[in-house]
């Protein structure tokens, strides 16, 4: 038997389904044994008195992502996977963003020059989807989700990235069709716009007002309408960044009703 790359030695090994006491044994990137004893590896790590888990996979973070005028993304590829090997994660998904007037995927193509070589852990992309033409439904999106790339994200709010009830509609239908995953971020723009502008009249400046100008009702009117758009195009999306109960009702309200949606909680401020 061909030597060991890395033996992971005498240390207490958690899976999914046990816990006991073995040595891992890797050998090309691939753990290829687990067991009492193993040969002694080209390089060892003695993990006795550890528990030796699988990495952590952390399905939805934001890296290197195009702020467009807003707050910069404080993490790029290197610290953000650093921080996640340090947190036990192996494998993150941050997203690939379409900027409004070009092709997605070009906005891949160029995550790609951000994260490769530059990253500690092992990552795939979801891709954010602002500007839904028939090229980019009709042959990019298939494409790319042919090519590995099958989970998407859209927004209901933010200037640069919301999408009218029309696209969404026409987003989730080319998804069904291609079988790509749709994360829907539900907060109502013209809602929001409205409380914004009221606050900003009225010298209401401080970051507490952020959470006044997005209420529950302004989360749960949302997550409605984007359910009610699942609902009439039949395919299923993911709610993510759910805050607030009202928001959960409806989701759990579609479940109970058959439909598959599913919510993804990751607070914001809501109150
Ligand atoms: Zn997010």
């Amino acid at each position: 038997m061909d030597q060991f790359d890395l033996v992971v030695r005498g240390g207490t090994v958690v899976t999914a389904a046990d816990t006991a006491r073995a040595d891992v044994g890797i050998r090309g990137g691939k753990i290829m044994a687990v067991g009492i004893d193993l040969p002694k590896g080209r390089d060892e790590v003695d993990a006795s008195g550890l528990l030796v888990l699988p990495g952590g996979i952390d399905s939805h973070v934001h890296l290197a992502q195009p702020a467009f005028g807003g707050p910069a993304m404080a993490d790029g590829f290197e610290s953000g996977t650093r921080s996640a090997i340090a947190g036990g994660n192996t494998t993150v998904l941050p997203f690939a963003l379409q900027a409004r007037g070009t092709s997605l995927r070009k906005a891949v193509e160029d995550y790609h020059k951000e994260a490769d070589g530059q990253s500690y852990c092992d990552y795939g992309f979801h891709m954010i989807l602002t500007d839904p033409t028939p090229a980019v439904l009709g042959q990019e999106l298939p494409a790319l989700v042919a090519g590995g790339y099958s989970s998407l994200k859209v927004f209901m709010t933010y200037d640069d990235l919301v999408l009218n009830d029309r696209e969404l509609l026409e987003v989730f239908d080319a998804a069904g069709e291609c079988g790509a995953l749709v994360m829907v971020h539900c907060e109502g723009y013209d809602a929001i716009r409205f409380m914004t502008e009221k606050l900003e009249k009225a010298g209401k400046l401080a970051p507490y007002y952020h959470a006044v100008s997005r209420p529950q009702s302004v989360e749960r009117e949302a997550a409605h309408r984007a359910i009610s758009h699942s609902e009439l195009t039949g395919v299923p999306i993911m709610i993510v960044h759910v805050s607030g109960r009202e928001a959960m009702e409806q989701i759990r309200r579609a479940q109970s009703r058959g439909m598959q949606n599913m919510g993804k909680p990751a607070p914001s401020i809501s109150v």
